[in-house]
């Protein structure tokens, strides 16, 4: 019957695009009583996206005209927030988009990188600089209070402050950071019974948002790559220990982890692991733990 029931856990996991290599899963996984999650990439997609913007919104569009020069991360974020956000947020009031459309259509001239600082242009004429605080500072004057506080809140919670100054003055703050996935507060619920540890190399600021969440336990940043596997081997010392973790530098965690969890990811981060997500789901690493125990009780 051992071999059915494994043959049969297996097939249920397939069905949910969880693709187990490694059968010791199931004696493994229902003892599992420490859960820690890699952060980029695993609970965040590791793409950029603008999650607050103060001052004026409409800014962005311009900022977007300038970017569409660019191939920085921050420029897709900033472009994505003014054809998505501000294009198609008019569109869906039933208003037309004509500011979104006359930017896009924008003639933009004399653009300039600032390495490590940011970009600018002028578009339709009217010089336009977006990036850091200190660059629009020197090219746009010394930004408001407003805006210095938006500055200071967005550095605070680990998130990149993107300034945008126009015709010589700073007029908005776009905060951006890496965007969470939707579904890691219901899996971390999920988990709650259990010890949560989220393990990060970004510092702690960026790890505020997990922090803060009731069920998590710990949390390690600023964790060098090599640095992971070691702290997953401390955790083991105390509790049987499985990691979730998308990248390359995740690989030797997941080895060392009693159940290592790979959400799709990197071939490194699959080939160290016992699970691969192959679908990339986060939300459907509670179902591995469930399908683990339901086919442990088969097997016995
Ligand atoms: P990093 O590896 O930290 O991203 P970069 O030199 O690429 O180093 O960028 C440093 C900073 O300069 C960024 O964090 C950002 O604040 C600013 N920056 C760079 N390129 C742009 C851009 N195209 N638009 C806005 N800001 C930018
Ligand atoms: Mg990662």
């Amino acid at each position: 019957a051992t071999p059915l029931a494994i043959a049969s856990g297996l097939r249920d996991a397939l069905q949910r695009g969880i693709v187990v290599t490694n059968s010791s899963l199931f004696e493994t996984a229902p003892a599992v009583d420490t859960v820690v999650f890699d952060k980029t990439g695993t609970l965040t997609t590791g793409e950029m996206t603008v999650q607050s913007v103060t001052g004026d919104p409409e800014a962005l569009e311009v900022a977007a005209a300038v970017e569409r020069h660019s191939s920085h991360p921050v420029a897709s974020a900033i472009i994505e927030y003014a054809t998505v956000v501000i294009d198609g947020g008019a569109r869906g009031n039933g208003q037309t988009s004509h500011v979104g459309s006359s930017k896009s259509a924008a003639t933009v001239t004399e653009f300039e990188r600032h390495p490590g600082d940011g970009v600018s242009a002028r578009v339709d004429g009217e010089r336009v600089v977006v990036g850091t605080p200190e660059l629009v500072g020197r090219r746009a004057g010394s930004l408001s209070e407003d805006l210095q506080t938006a500055v200071g809140e967005a550095r605070s919670t680990g998130h990149l402050p993107v300034v945008v100054g126009r015709g010589g003055q700073a007029v908005a703050v776009a905060v951006v950071g890496d965007r969470e996935r939707d579904d890691w507060q219901a899996v971390f619920e999920t988990f709650d019974d259990k010890r949560i540890v989220v393990l990060t190399g970004d510092d702690e600021a960026a790890t505020t948002r997990f922090r803060d969440h009731p069920a998590v336990d710990q949390v390690f940043a600023e964790v060098p790559p090599d640095g992971k596997a070691a702290t997953v081997r401390e955790l083991r010392t105390t509790g049987t220990t499985a990691m979730i973790g998308d990248g390359t530098n995740d690989a030797p965690a997941l080895g060392v982890a009693d159940v290592g969890i790979a959400i799709a990811g990197t071939a490194h981060a699959a080939d160290a692991a016992d699970v691969v997500m192959v679908g990339g789901t986060l939300g459907d690493v509670p179902a591995v733990f469930d399908l683990a125990s339901a086919t442990r009780r088969r097997i016995r």
